[in-house]
């Protein structure tokens, strides 16, 4: 049994983040949720929030932090896609991605940094893509904001890893979610034929890897990406 903590989860109203937030709760730990529309599971405290405004984003912390404690764990989760060939994407694609996707996790970890120094404890977790590492044609703005994410966890590492405080990235491939829903059938078959485990995953084997890595067990991983992708990207 890990220790039980109190957990912040951004877009934690659906896919991914409600799956996460789930599991938490499932191991024990008091979570809050940020929302910008609907309910995070049963058990959780649903916060409004949009991660591309710091005010949003201080209000949700303070309330979370008068109703559960300090947040002690992270899960930057929140994330868009507006998918272009290069060639058209238009400026405001490429900043709305990456202020949310980037900036967004920025913003949430910049503000949660204060109570974890103070607690000289922290587990952050960034939810990256296969596709940050492995590009995507279509995905220029999407790709570059999960690969920037790669490089703020490792620099949080090395500016907060004395403190105790971990800072990883979790690097998911096809998840079945909304967002994977929106991609016409044949390109779904497409790329199953790609992945080495010939399928997409269930939203729970994100999650529970999310849950490791909060955990007691991983307080010597920092820096790391890890891969929840059926061997996509061989481990990049
Ligand atoms: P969904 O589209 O199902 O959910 C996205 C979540 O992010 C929603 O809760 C949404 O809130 C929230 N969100 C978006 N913009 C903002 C914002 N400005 N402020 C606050 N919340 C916001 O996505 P998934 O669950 O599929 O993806 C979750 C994460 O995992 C994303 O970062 C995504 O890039 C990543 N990922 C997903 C993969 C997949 O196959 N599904 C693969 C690899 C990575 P709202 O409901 O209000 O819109």
């Amino acid at each position: 049994m890990t220790t039980q903590r109190t957990v912040l989860v951004t877009g934690g109203n659906r896919g991914i983040g409600y799956a996460i937030a789930e599991q938490f709760v499932a191991e024990g730990h008091n979570v809050a949720v940020t929302a910008r529309s609907g309910e995070g599971p049963a058990g959780t405290l649903t916060v409004r929030a949009d991660v591309t405004d710091s005010a949003s984003i201080d209000a949700a912390f303070t309330e979370i932090e008068a109703k559960l404690g300090p947040v002690e764990v992270v899960i930057a989760n929140a994330g868009i896609t507006r998918d272009m060939l290069i060639m058209r994407m238009s400026d405001d694609d490429f900043d709305d991605v990456v202020s949310t996707n980037l900036g967004g996790a920025f913003r949430v970890v910049k503000r949660a940094s204060k109570g974890m120094l103070k607690a000289r404890f922290g587990r952050i977790i960034l939810i990256s893509s296969v596709v940050g590492l492995l590009g995507s044609a279509g995905q220029v703005n999407y790709a570059a904001s999960k690969a920037g994410l790669v490089g703020m966890a490792r620099s949080i590492t090395r500016e907060l890893g004395a403190r105790a405080i971990t800072a990883n990235i979790v690097a998911p491939g096809f998840i079945q979610t909304d967002m994977t829903a929106e991609l016409p059938e044949a390109t779904q078959a497409e790329y199953k034929k790609s992945i080495p485990a010939g399928r997409f995953a269930q939203v729970g084997e994100v999650a529970r890897v999310v849950t490791w890595l909060a955990g007691d067990d991983a307080s010597y991983i920092s820096g790391a990406v890890i891969p929840v992708d059926g061997g996509l990207g061989m481990g990049h």
